[in-house]
Order: structure tokens, then sequence, then C-alpha cells
């Protein structure tokens, strides 16, 4: 195993809302290898991207740890937080509402650097802009352009080259691809793979979409109401997933390469329940084809079956 750069220990994120507690994260623990990229899948509020907002500290954590470098940062002061900043990054889902529409390319990818001081004068600062503008494929005559004159392509390269300004080495990319037409999708995802390689980035990939990190991802957790139903080589998820709903995601992509169809395809019904104040017995109980009555009784843990695949069922107790 390589040098853990990131870790979550039992990492908890609920609200208070006026019927109960909301459990986004519910007891979420996982390790990241630096260089590598961790893809985070489920459906819209699995609590993914809460996950990642909580793990930047964009969000004020419930309880666990995030030990980053070997330091646990949900401890850090203020100041501390600040200078941690530089090496954890986000790029977001929507580059247009993540945007400033009143800044062009060079304000938006400036900012950081000026907010931070990183540079002594405003020539180095111009010739940082300048260089995260070429890193990311923008062409230079875009550098007085504002969000609304540019393409979904190119307004998420300003959203990557804002992320990299800082020269971060941990990065939370929360469904970056998910509002590019399908064919930018890939040169969007190319160039984050090329970037991660050349700068030696450590990726958490957020996605609801398991064929978007099929190509991308070292290890994959798939989450479910808050928690992680089974985590596993990239690889090894795609070729025997061992979870109804990971079976079920997987059943689903339309992809002439991904290959689990057949008789063992699941099949999910239903909508997500609800995070709020969630019943002791497995989450996915509701739309599992598979429930038995110890599932509604208690919710398994996670176990792992070997070759570090972890899955939490009863089928496998
Ligand atoms: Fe389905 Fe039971 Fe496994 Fe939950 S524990 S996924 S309900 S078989």
């Amino acid at each position: 195993m390589g040098e853990v750069l990131l870790e979550c220990k039992h990492l908890k994120k609920y609200f208070s809302v006026p019927n109960g507690m909301l459990h986004a994260v519910d007891d979420v623990s996982f390790s990241l290898e630096k260089g590598k990229t961790l893809g985070v899948v489920g459906e819209s509020g699995c609590g993914k991207s809460t996950l990642g907002r909580t793990i930047l500290r964009l969000l004020p954590h419930t309880d666990g740890e995030v030990i980053f470098e070997g330091q646990n940062i949900l401890q850090y002061s203020g100041e501390q937080m600040k200078r941690l900043r530089t090496k954890m990054q986000i790029i977001f889902q929507d580059p247009f509402s993540s945007l400033n529409p009143r800044y062009t390319v060079f304000d938006t990818i400036e900012e950081p650097l000026k907010i931070h001081k990183v540079y002594k004068t405003q020539s180095e600062v111009y010739g940082r802009v300048k260089e995260l503008m070429e890193v990311v494929g923008l062409a230079a005559r875009y550098e007085n352009a504002y969000p609304h004159e540019l393409d979904g392509g190119r307004r998420q390269r300003i959203g990557i080259a804002r992320a990299l300004a800082l020269n971060p080495s941990f990065i939370v990319c929360d469904e970056p691809v998910s509002a590019l037409d399908v064919s930018i999708q890939a040169q969007v995802l190319n160039l984050m793979m090329d970037l991660k390689d050349s700068l030696g980035l450590t990726y958490m990939f957020i996605t609801h979409d398991l064929s978007v990190v099929k190509h991308i991802s070292d290890d994959i957790v798939v989450m479910y109401l808050g928690q992680i139903v089974e985590k596993a080589n990239g690889n090894d998820i795609f070729a025997h997933p061992l979870h109804p709903y990971t079976k079920a995601l997987l059943s689903a992509i339309p992809l002439p390469d991904i290959k689990y169809k057949g008789k063992e395809a699941e099949t999910i019904k239903g909508e997500l329940s609800s995070p709020i104040n969630p019943s002791p017995g497995c989450r996915f109980a509701p739309r599992c084809p598979k429930a038995t009555e110890k599932c509604t009784a208690c919710n398994p843990a996670l176990k792992n079956m070997g070759s570090d695949h972890w899955v939490s069922c009863h089928l496998y107790d």
C-alpha cells in the first residue's frame, strides 16, 4: 500500500431538521492513497456531496475524524485551515453557477492567488494566470471573456484552472462533468486525468454515474443514504459487484463495455427513502429484492470479503 494522503474515520454529518435529524453522512470510513483517484458513487441524495464538503470543512462535521497528511484537520483553527486551503480544493458540478458572472476568465483564476497573496507583483500573477489557462487548454483570447460567453466545457476549464491555482495536492471533484454534453465530458475527463498524472494530484471524484468513474478510479466506494455499502478496487467493483445496490447501478449502465448484465442483474424500484431518523435496519431494504426479516431488524456492518473488497449486506454474513 502506498502513502495515505487522506483518511476518514467514522465521519458523521447530521443536519437538524424540523422533524428530526437528517443523517447525510453516517459513520463513513475510508482511506485514499497519494496520487490515486477514489470514485464516490451513489444516487442524488445519498450524501456524497455532503461528504466531500465536510472533508474540506466547507460544512462543519458532527463527529469523526478527517486525517490529512497525518493530522486531524477537523481540529484545525481558522488560521491553520486558511493555510491548508491551498492544498485542498474543489471543482463544482455546474461551472456556470459556481463562477461569478461579473468576473472575466482572468479575474476568476486570479482571485485565489490574490486572496492567498501568493505573488508579490501583478506581473507574476499575470504570468501564473496565463500559465494556468494554458495548462487547462483555454486559449489566451478568452482572457477577458465572461462565463456567459463560453460553452460548458470552457467554463469547467476555468473551474479547473481556479482549483489548480494554489498548487493543491488533493481535489474533490463534485460531479465535474455531469452538467456537460456527453461529447465534452470525455475531453474534460481526459484533461483531469492528464493533470492528475502531470501534477501528482489526488482526486476524490463524486458522481451519480458509475460509468463516468470506470476508467479513472483506482478505488470506488458506493454510498447509499449516508453510508458506504461497498468499497473495493475499481476493477473488482465492475467485475464482481457484491451489494444488490451496486449490482442494480451496474445493470442500469447502457455502455457495451460494461458487461454486468444477465441473470444476476438487479433492478431497484422506488425512490431513495428519507435519511431523516433512519430505521435501524439496512437502509436499502425498502427497495432490495433480496430483503429478509433480518434486513429490516439490523443494519449490516461493512465486512472485508478478501482482497480489500468490503460490503455491508446480510447476504454475506
Ligand atoms: Fe438487501 Fe438485506 Fe443486503 Fe440490505 S442487507 S442489501 S436488504 S439483502
